[in-house]
Formats: structure tokens, sequence, C-alpha cells
């Protein structure tokens, strides 16, 4: 058969907006989307341009299963080099003995520590989703939860924080191989020093998922989990403003096992154009202005929370260490689900959580999760932020003009535009 030469010519040369306008149009349209909302979802944030080319480039052509130097597949050598220096940065930015690069996403990033160190049935301590954990630390219907006797800590009722002599009951009481810090909706320091310490009167071994605090621990300024861990495990697509993608640390001696149940033990061939990016944010997160963008992330955390509670809104722990906000909406009338509506209308993008103790199910939650990472990277500063709590504070009112809210948020966006002069994707020809 011949090949219709004249269309495949156009296959092979045209770019998106000509080949698939349905797709180019979505794409234009949700940049847009982007652009006019305040995003305020804790896990969310906007990367680089720098990386959203990386990510779109032409090593996701490139089969690469193995290592660097170490691969099944030929013409290994360029990507080689790109998953090198990928190790190399995330080793100097944390200070870390090993890194592995591959993980496809955070959950992968978790899987991969849990392949490289526990049997089915072993025993793991870990924070309880609904104080603050995540899905991957042993929620029952997650892989984590069927394969491994997961058992919870959670954080004190009066405090609201972790209470590390309650964590040493337990692991004193369960007797896990693996302890687990860190979390999803956790607002505090996680101090990995003291887990450490429980850790070891246990003897377990101690991994921490840093997956949402991770830029503020590349700038220095939430203490790092490295010195204290076995494994680190992290995203790179939240405070530290990467591709959407995962990592681990570990010390050397676990090394080799945490390779082998990357790959072949639960993935592939890695994501090379993405590992690229990868070593282009860890490379972004080593400068001094990363470490502004992140020391502006938590001053506006804090404007944020400090306008809610004096605004008369209750904030999880009073306040927070980190980039992320809980708003607790138990003394009000309002569901999390309902508030997350509510917001959603006057322009603000926020995602609703349960809190500590809740009696409400995840699906309607009495809490709001809210954090600075994103609107801080269109330029957002303490001042803006004074403007967000009020707006969020106005909105949760019973007589609130919604139109009028919509506009301040609106007004807001366009004084702090995201990706100027990035012309989107429906004029887009190769
Ligand atoms: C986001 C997150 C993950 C999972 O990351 P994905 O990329 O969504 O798989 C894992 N652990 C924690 C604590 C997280 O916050």
């Amino acid at each position: 058969m011949a090949i219709a030469q004249e269309t495949f010519e156009q296959l092979r040369t045209a770019g998106l907006a000509e080949i698939d306008p349905d797709i180019a149009e979505l794409l234009g349209r949700e940049l847009e989307r982007q652009r006019g909302q305040i995003e305020l979802i804790a896990s969310e944030n906007f990367t680089w341009p720098s990386v959203l080319e990386a990510v779109g480039s032409v090593p996701t052509n490139k089969y690469a299963e193995g290592y660097p130097g170490k691969r099944y597949y030929g013409g290994c050598e360029v990507v080689d080099e790109i998953e090198d220096l990928a190790r190399e940065r995330a080793k100097s930015l944390f200070g870390a003995e090993h890194a592995n690069v591959q993980a496809h996403a955070g959950a992968q990033a978790n899987m991969a520590v849990y392949f490289a160190i526990l049997n089915p049935g072993d025993r793991v301590l870990g924070l309880s989703l609904d104080h603050g954990g995540h899905l991957t630390h042993g929620l029952k219907v997650n892989f984590s939860g069927k394969l491994y006797e997961f058992h919870h800590y959670g954080v004190s009722r009066e405090t609201m924080r972790v209470d590390y002599d309650e964590v040493l009951a337990k692991a004193k009481e369960v007797r896990p191989k693996l302890i687990v810090c860190g979390g999803s909706a956790y607002p505090r320091t996680v101090e990995a020093d003291r887990f450490r310490e429980i850790a070891h009167e246990v003897g377990a071994m101690l991994m921490c998922d840093m997956a949402h605090f991770a830029g503020l621990v590349a700038a220095g300024i939430h203490p790092s989990p490295v010195p204290h861990c076995d494994f680190v495990t992290s995203t790179t697509h939240k405070t530290l403003a990467g591709p959407r993608a995962g990592f681990v640390l570990c010390r050397a001696e676990h090394a080799q096992a945490l390779d082998r149940a990357n790959f072949p033990g639960e993935q592939g061939g890695p994501l090379l154009h993405t590992i690229a990016a990868k070593a282009a944010c860890f490379k972004i997160a080593a400068t001094d202005a990363f470490r502004d963008y992140q020391l502006q992330v938590r001053a506006n955390a804090d404007t944020l929370a400090a306008g809610l509670i004096d605004g008369g809104f209750d904030v999880l722990t009073g306040g927070t260490d980190t980039h992320l906000v809980q708003l607790d909406l138990r003394a009000t009338e309002w569901t999390g689900a309902a508030a997350e509506g509510r917001l959603d209308e006057c322009k603000l993008t926020v995602n609703r959580n349960t809190v500590p103790f809740d009696e409400r199910p995840p699906m309607v939650a009495s809490g709001v999760r809210l954090g600075t990472p994103a609107a801080t990277m269109r330029g957002f500063d303490e001042d803006d932020f004074r403007e967000v709590a009020s707006i969020i504070v106005d909105a949760l009112q019973d007589e609130a003009d919604i139109a009028a809210l919509r506009g301040r948020a609106e007004a807001l966006c366009d004084r702090r535009p995201l990706y100027p002069g990035f012309r989107g994707y429906t004029t887009y020809v190769a």
C-alpha cells in the first residue's frame, strides 16, 4: 500500500492547532482558566516556561529502561547525561547520598520505597488521611493499604498538631518496620528529627514524604528531613514548582534496593523528557531567586491565615509554618463543599478538605485547604493576600455580593498576569 504522501507530510510537520483544533482550543481555554482565577489549591503551582519546554521535548520518543550506563536499549548516550544531571542536581540540592529521579509521580515514589524495603503484610505507621496524611500512606482502597498492614497516628485534639509522645506510644505498640512522616494537609513543620528518635527507639526505618513542602526545604526555610531519614520522597510539581512527577532520595546503603524497586519493580521506561524538566527544576530551586520566591510563599501564607482569623474564621492550629492554611468551618454554617462552591463563583479555586475529628464525610468535609505557591508564582505579595483573605471572608457571608467579589478577584488577576507574553496554543504552527 502507499501512504497518502500529502496528508502524511502534513501530519509530520503541522502543529497542534492545525492537526487537532479541538484539543488546541481546550488547551487555550485551560490557559485562560488558569489566568482568570486565583489558584489557592495548596498542591498546585504554575511551573516555569523552561520546564514546560522540557516537558514537551523529544526524549518523549526514547526508551531507556534501566539507569545511566546500564540501559536495556541503544542510543541512550544523551539521555544518560540528562538523567545523570537530574540525579546530581537532586543530590546536591537536598544534600542526599543517592537520588532516583524516575518516579512518574509522587505515588510511584512512595511505591518504590515500599517495594524496596517491605514485604506484603509488613507493618507501617503513618499519619492518618483524615488528619492530614495521604492516600498512599495506607488508605484501605489504595495499593498501600491493600499490600501492607498500615497503622496510623493522628494529631492531638487540643493542639491539632502531631503529638510526638503519642507517636512513640503507638510505635511501641505497633512495632512497625517503617514509619512514614509528612502529609498533604498538615500546616505545621514536620519534625523529622523527632520521628528519627522514635524510629530509633522501636528499630523502624523512617521515610519522610515531603511532597508538599519540598520547595521550602530546597530553599532552607523548612528543616530538611534528609539527614534524619532512610528515605525521602517527593513530588516535583507542588511547592517545588517543577513538572508533574516524583523522585526519591535515600542513604547510599539503600540505593541499589531503591533503584531495583523502581525499575524493574514498578515502572517500565522512564519519562526522560520529564526527567529533563526535573533537572531544570532542581537547577532553578538552587538559586537565590527561588529562595526569595519561597520566602514570599511563606509570608503570603502567614498573611492569609491572619486575614482569615481577623475576619472571624478558625484556622487549624492558629496559623501555619508552611505554604498551607487549613480553614476550619466547624464553627460556621458552611460545609467544606459549600464553601468550595461559593469561592469558585468568586473566582477563587480551593478544595474542600476534612479537618481532624471531622464528623462530615470527605465529599462534604468541614474544612477548606488553601495554599499560596501558585498565586505567589504569578506575583502576589502580602497586600494581594490581604485582599484574597478579605474576599474569602466576604464570600462566606450569607448576603455576599458575588458579582462584586468576582470583580475584586479579577482585578487581582489583571494586576498579576500569568505567563505574560505566552501566546497560547491556538496559533501554534511548527
Ligand atoms: C501529592 C502527594 C503525593 C502524590 O503525588 P501524585 O503526584 O499525585 O502521585 C504523595 N504524598 C503526598 C504527601 C502528597 O501530598
